[in-house]
């Protein structure tokens, strides 16, 4: 396992290695006013985008078949489609039976960071090597035209009261990936009008934090969302807010935005194999005895976590 063979976090090698998102965590923890969940488009590459929702075995069973058909695959990645610590037993499961049939691969995760905490000294146990955790303001007043809702501890918060959590569970996990030795990139994204003079002052506390790279990643319009009418920030607003945040912390360039089930390249579609495949992988019904997951629906989920 050669952690610079990463390719979300080393550039030059994102055309040679390539990951695979296993979409084992459908539930979310907290509602982003940017987030819409509720369909699985194949022509559309974005987080919270999913051709299925797999348990943790039925996961192992499509791995298998990732790595006999895709070549150069070095990370195994779990990013939603909701958060990974929404559904801490499912990805933690998932990371323990990856890690023991596949002792040389990089695991990776990316999370909003709110139940990230309790379980990083497992992670790094485990190996998992690179963590991404999406924080998009650190200033409360910001944050809380960010998110509509924040579920802790079986309580649903404000986005007034909520963001003071969210926010402090952030920066505390992201401290302890750092002490851990994890390799950390923080996701920002850049929201006309609500953050997006706010991005250097975030660039500043992750430098602060000695986090490893920031992606400072322009707000993509999600129909059926909160901000499905805010316009996309002009590619020279950007390009100015990632040169300022690049003062305090390295920036990275290459976002692919990624689905919760994008497997291979960066950039590159899932093959209608794929797909064919990972959807064949949910209905296995001799490992299907999770009464969590019926059919897919996210939205379901969350109402039904709520
Ligand atoms: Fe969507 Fe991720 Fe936000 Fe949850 S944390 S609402 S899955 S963008
Ligand atoms: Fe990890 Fe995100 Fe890259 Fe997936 S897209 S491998 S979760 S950094």
């Amino acid at each position: 396992m050669d952690p610079s063979n990463h390719p979300c976090f080393n550039a030059k090698i994102r055309g040679k290695f390539g990951r695979v998102h296993l979409p084992v965590a459908p539930r979310c923890n907290i509602q982003c006013n940017y987030c819409d969940r509720n369909y699985d488009c194949v022509n559309e590459s974005r987080p919270g985008v999913t051709s299925a929702v797999l348990t943790p075995h039925q996961a192992m069973a499509y791995l298998k078949f990732v790595f006999k058909k895709t070549k150069n695959i070095s990370v195994v990645g779990i990013a939603g489609p909701g958060d990974p610590f929404a559904n801490p037993e499912e990805t933690m499961e998932t990371l323990h039976l990856v890690r023991k049939k596949y002792p040389e691969i990089m695991l990776c995760l990316a999370t909003n960071g709110l139940g990230l905490e309790p379980y990083i000294d497992e992670l790094a146990q485990l190996g998992v090597s690179h963590v991404t955790v999406t924080l998009n303001a650190v200033d409360h007043d910001i944050g809380a035209k960010i998110y509509s809702l924040i579920r802790y501890e079986k309580r649903v918060l404000s986005p007034k009261t909520g963001i003071k959590i969210l926010l402090e569970k952030q920066l505390e996990a992201i401290a302890k990936l750092k002490e851990k030795g994890i390799t950390t990139k923080v996701n920002t994204i850049i929201l006309p009008g609500i953050n997006e003079d706010h991005i250097e002052d975030v660039a500043k506390k992750m430098g602060e934090l000695k986090v490893d790279i920031l992606n400072c990643i322009p707000f993509y319009s999600n129909k059926g969302s909160a901000f499905a009418n805010l316009s996309e920030p002009p590619k020279e607003v950007v390009r100015k807010i990632r040169k300022k945040a690049g003062q305090y912390i390295p920036q990275m360039y290459h976002c692919a935005r990624c689905r919760a089930d994008a497997t291979g390249i960066l950039g590159e579609k899932n093959s209608d194999e794929l797909i064919e495949k990972i959807q064949e992988c949910s209905e296995l019904l001799e490992i299907y005895d999770d009464k969590r997951l019926p059919s897919y629906c996210p939205s379901v989920y969350f109402k039904n976590f709520l």
